[in-house]
């Protein structure tokens, strides 16, 4: 039996059936093929969640080979997609014709209808998840009907199906809203916190992300600019043996091996955490160059994640209470805790429903395949999420079902409704699905 998991591996699943589906015709067979034998089945795009939403004991089905791009119209800044396609290669194909991504998360491997159905996000309180530039998508439902959706056709579907959790149908193409390509001018160094929590700093950029470092004594800013294209490079400083010397074997293999003694001997943690910011986040620089590799960075190796929206209403106290848990002895808080912005929208189950919210991730490496105390602080930081009125990344790891879910979204029952509408024997489940749809 084939056996699946996540990118962390922390999740993995051994499905009854594997179908890959490289058509639209692919897609309708495979989901013929469950139907036929009354199983659940799930979809996967490039298993990067870090949680197990994607996946299945049952069906699963790979769409990333439906990775096409169908067109893409420069007078509208607007690009036809299939949903397999990373968003790499979609940044890649819009760059060609002078068009981007209005605004990237971290990094490009996803595939776009992954990204859409967990609402991925970058930062820039102006810039919403990538699931508000769909301007239309086209999905198979589970009894083999296309559908196309936008707001004029099945606009009930279109609307809450922007970030559907693959509860809903297989989506194979997506309408986007995009923008002509851009550079950004970035200024990033060591900031204070408190300096970093008011909206004069944040909001004084076009996008703007904070590192909380526990046990360093400064925060990291990164803001940048939107300036036009000159198709830059961003320059790189010092020889490639300097660069492999620090990123390799430093950043990567100094730090991991840092944080696997400092799950022998937590003790060690703080000064693991200061180390790493001593040669990575102490002294201030400034880049210009593109969009793509201004946004995005290496995150290094496996780990596990937890992000919550809170409003921006709340958010310096929210940053203050993460922050007294983390220099708190007792949690293995590992750098950084990643403060980002993003616009509110209007998508039934989106974070950022109803305005612009402040995210708050943090994280817990996994040196060497080691899984160090990781649930005591991921606990502790989702009971201060909730007390701050906050609303879990989808995709990331958070503890509670339904009825809190339900009460932290208007429209719960107008994505309940649409899901009974394309999917009401409930063949897109798997566990999550039950642990966190009801
Ligand atoms: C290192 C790292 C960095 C990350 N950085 C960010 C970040 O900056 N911002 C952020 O918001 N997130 C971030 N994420 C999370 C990531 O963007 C999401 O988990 C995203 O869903 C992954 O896309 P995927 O293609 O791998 O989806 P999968 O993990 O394969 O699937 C996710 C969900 O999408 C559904 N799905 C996939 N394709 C389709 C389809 N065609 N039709 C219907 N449903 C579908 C699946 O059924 C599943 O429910 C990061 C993850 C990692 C590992």
């Amino acid at each position: 039996m084939n056996r699946f998991e996540n990118w962390a591996e922390t999740y993995s699943s051994r499905p009854q059936v594997v179908k890959y589906a490289d058509t639209v015709d692919d897609v309708v067979t495979g989901l013929e093929a469950a139907r036929a034998e009354g199983a659940a089945v799930r979809v996967l795009g490039a298993a990067q969640s870090p949680n197990d939403i994607a996946m299945s004991e049952e069906h699963l089905l790979v769409v990333r080979g439906l990775n096409q791009v169908r067109e893409i119209d420069r007078e509208r800044c607007e690009v036809v997609a299939e949903a397999g396609i990373s968003l790499g290669e979609l940044a890649a194909a819009l760059a060609r014709e002078r068009l981007a991504l209005p605004n990237l998360s971290s990094i490009l491997r996803q595939s776009l209808g992954g990204a859409a159905a967990t609402g991925t996000h970058g930062t820039g309180l102006r810039w919403g998840s990538l699931s508000s530039w769909i301007e239309g998508f086209e999905m198979v439902a589970v009894d083999g009907m296309l559908v196309r959706a936008d707001r004029s056709a099945h606009a009930d579907l279109w609307s809450v199906g922007r970030l559907g959790l693959g509860a809903l149908g297989v989506q194979t193409a997506f309408r986007l809203k995009v923008v002509p390509e851009f550079d950004l001018r970035v200024e990033e160094g060591p900031v204070s916190l408190e300096t970093a929590m008011q909206a004069e700093w944040y909001g004084g950029a076009d996008h703007a992300r904070v590192w909380y470092l526990p046990h360093v004594g400064h925060a990291w800013g990164w803001r940048a600019w939107r300036v036009p294209a000159e198709r830059r490079r961003t320059e790189k400083h010092g020889s490639e043996i300097g660069r492999w010397w620090k990123d390799r074997v430093l950043g990567y293999h100094g730090f991991q091996a840092g944080l696997w003694l400092a799950g022998v001997f937590p003790a060690m943690l703080p000064a693991v955490n200061r180390a790493y910011s001593g040669v990575f986040l102490k002294d201030p620089r400034a880049s210009v160059g593109g969009s793509v590799a201004q946004f995005t960075f290496d995150c290094l190796f496996h780990q596990r994640v937890a992000e919550w929206a809170v409003p921006l209403e709340v958010a310096e106290d929210a940053v203050t209470a993460v922050r007294e848990l983390g220099e708190r002895g007792g949690f293995q808080a590992h750098l950084p805790v990643e403060i980002r912005f993003t616009a509110g929208d209007d998508i039934a189950l989106s974070p950022t429903f109803g305005g612009a919210r402040c995210w708050i991730g943090i994280v817990s490496y996994i040196p060497w395949g080691r899984e160090l105390y990781w649930r005591p602080w991921f606990e502790a930081f989702e009971a201060r999420m909730l007390a701050f009125g906050g609303r879990p990344h989808w995709a990331k790891e958070f503890a509670i079902g339904p009825e809190r879910l339900k009460a932290m979204y208007p429209e719960w029952a107008e994505f309940q409704a649409v899901r009974d509408e394309y999917d009401p024997n409930r063949r897109l489940k798997n566990r999550y699905t039950e642990r966190v749809l009801g």
